[in-house]
C-alpha cells in the first residue's frame, strides 16, 4: 500500500478529521506516486494517522476514508452505506421515495454521491480513487436495497480535475425508463435520470419547498430558475393564486409543465416563461408577494467568487425591486465557494441599492439527507435566506 508522509505541522487538520490533503502538504511518497488507490498517511515522525484514497492528478491529493486501521474492502463500503441509509430510511421514508443515500464527505465517503429515485439509484463517482471501488460499491448497494436498477452519472469538472473520463450508463439491473415518477410530501414529479440536471432532481431543496408551500396561500409567486417546477408545484399546492415559473431551458420548462399537470395544476403560457432571469428581473414590471431565486452556482471555482458576487447582487437587487411591501424573497446560493457571510453581505448591498428595508425571517439550508461533516465545513454549499421586504 502507498505510504504518504506529511510535512511537519500538516498533520494537524488531518488529526482533527478534515478529509482532504492537498498536494502541498506531502513530504514524501513511498510507493508508486502515479498510482490511484488506497494510501496510508503518516505524520512527519512516521506515526500512522489515517487511510484514504490517493489521486495522483488532483490538487486534492488524498481524500481520507478512515482514522482507524480498517480494511478498505466490500465490508467497509457496506458498513458505511448502511449507516447512511439508516438515518434516511427512518426519517424520510414517510415523506418521499426520492432522497440522497450518500452525500460524499458528509457521509464520510468523499467522492461518492448516491441518490434514490424510488426503484432506481443514480451514482456519481467523482474521484479517481472512488471510481476504482465502483464494483464493490454497486455490490453493497444491490445487497442493501431492493432496487430495479443502478445508473451512473459520473460527469463534470471534478472528474476532469482528477484526470478521469466521464462515465454514464447502467451499472446494475434494468436501465431506467425515460422518465421516472416519484412522490415527495404528497406531490408527484417525473424525473429524467439520464439527462436531467444533477442526478435529475434538486433533492436538496425539499424542506425549502415545503416551507414555501406553508406560506403561499393566496399569494402571487415568481419562481425564478424554476427547473422542473418543483417550487411552483409546492406553491400551488399551498394555495398560491398565481405562480410564474421562469427558466432558460426548454427541456426544464417542459418537465415543469408535466409536473404541474401531474399535480392537477393547468397553467397558461404566461405562467411558464422561457428566458434569461437576469434580463427578466431587470425589465419586468410586475410585482409579486413571494419571489424564489434559486440560480445555478455562479462560482464554480474559488477564483470565480468576485464575479459571482456581482451576479448574485444583480439578481437580488432586481428581485427585491419586484417584491410587494410586506412580501418575501427566498434567495439561495448553491456555490460552495461563497460563504454564508459573504452571501448575506451581497444581499445586504442589493437591499441598500434597491432602496428597500429588509429583515431576515429565517435561514434555509440542507435537508437531513445532505449532511455536512463538522470536520468538513466546505460541504455546506446550499444557503438560503427568507427575507421580508418591509417597505
Ligand atoms: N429551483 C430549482 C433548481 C434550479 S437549478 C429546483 O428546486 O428544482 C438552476 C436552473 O437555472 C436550471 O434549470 C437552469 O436551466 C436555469 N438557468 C441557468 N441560467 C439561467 C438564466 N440565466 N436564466 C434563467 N434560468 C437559468
Amino acid at each position: 500500500m502507498l505510504r504518504i508522509i506529511l510535512k511537519k505541522g500538516r498533520e494537524v487538520p488531518v488529526l482533527r478529521g478534515h478529509p482532504w490533503i492537498f498536494s502541498g502538504a506531502l513530504e514524501e511518497i513511498d510507493g508508486n506516486a502515479d498510482a490511484v488507490g488506497v494510501a496510508d498517511v503518516f505524520d512527519w515522525e512516521k506515526h500512522w494517522i489515517a487511510r484514504g484514497l490517493f489521486s495522483p492528478k488532483s490538487q486534492i491529493r488524498l481524500r481520507l476514508l478512515t482514522w482507524q486501521k480498517e480494511e478498505i474492502d466490500g465490508d467497509f463500503f457496506f458498513r458505511r452505506i448502511s449507516r447512511s441509509l439508516s438515518i434516511r430510511e427512518s426519517i424520510l421514508s414517510k415523506v418521499t421515495n426520492a432522497y440522497r443515500i450518500v452525500n460524499g464527505e458528509g457521509d464520510f465517503l468523499p467522492g461518492l454521491i448516491v441518490d434514490r429515485y424510488d426503484e432506481f439509484l443514480v451514482c456519481q463517482f467523482f474521484t479517481a480513487g472512488m471510481d476504482r471501488f465502483k464494483p464493490l460499491i454497486v455490490d453493497s448497494l444491490s445487497s442493501l436495497l431492493a432496487v430495479k436498477g443502478i445508473f451512473e452519472r459520473s460527469e463534470g469538472r471534478v472528474r476532469d480535475e482528477e484526470g478521469i473520463e466521464p462515465s454514464v450508463g447502467v451499472l446494475a439491473g434494468e436501465p431506467p425508463p425515460e422518465l421516472i415518477a416519484i412522490e415527495e410530501n404528497g406531490f408527484k414529479f417525473v424525473i429524467d435520470l439520464r439527462r436531467g440536471q444533477k442526478t435529475g432532481f434538486f433533492l436538496d431543496q425539499r424542506d425549502n419547498r415545503a416551507f414555501l408551500s406553508a406560506i403561499a396561500r393566496d399569494k402571487k409567486v415568481l419562481n425564478c430558475f424554476s427547473y422542473s417546477g418543483a417550487f411552483s408545484v409546492y406553491a400551488l399546492g399551498g394555495g398560491a393564486k398565481e405562480v410564474v415559473s421562469l427558466d432558460s431551458s426548454r427541456p426544464a420548462l417542459e418537465l415543469a409543465e408535466r409536473n404541474l399537470a401531474l399535480n392537477g395544476f393547468e397553467v397558461s403560457g404566461s405562467e411558464l416563461l422561457k428566458g434569461d432571469a437576469f434580463t427578466y428581473l431587470k425589465e419586468c414590471d410586475s410585482a409579486f408577494d413571494i419571489i424564489v431565486l434559486d440560480p445555478p452556482s455562479l462560482a464554480r471555482k474559488r477564483s470565480d467568487v468576485d464575479g459571482a458576487a456581482g451576479g448574485y447582487k444583480f439578481l437580488n437587487l432586481h428581485a427585491l425591486r419586484h417584491v410587494r411591501p410586506g412580501g418575501l424573497l427566498l434567495t439561495f446560493s448553491c456555490s460552495q465557494h461563497l460563504s454564508i457571510d459573504l452571501f448575506q453581505k451581497v444581499v445586504f448591498g442589493a437591499a441598500v441599492d434597491a432602496g428597500r428595508k429588509v429583515t431576515i425571517l429565517k435561514r434555509l439550508g440542507h435537508p437531513i439527507d445532505h449532511p455536512v461533516s463538522l470536520h468538513h465545513p466546505e460541504g455546506e454549499y446550499l444557503k438560503g435566506l427568507v427575507l421580508r421586504v418591509l417597505d
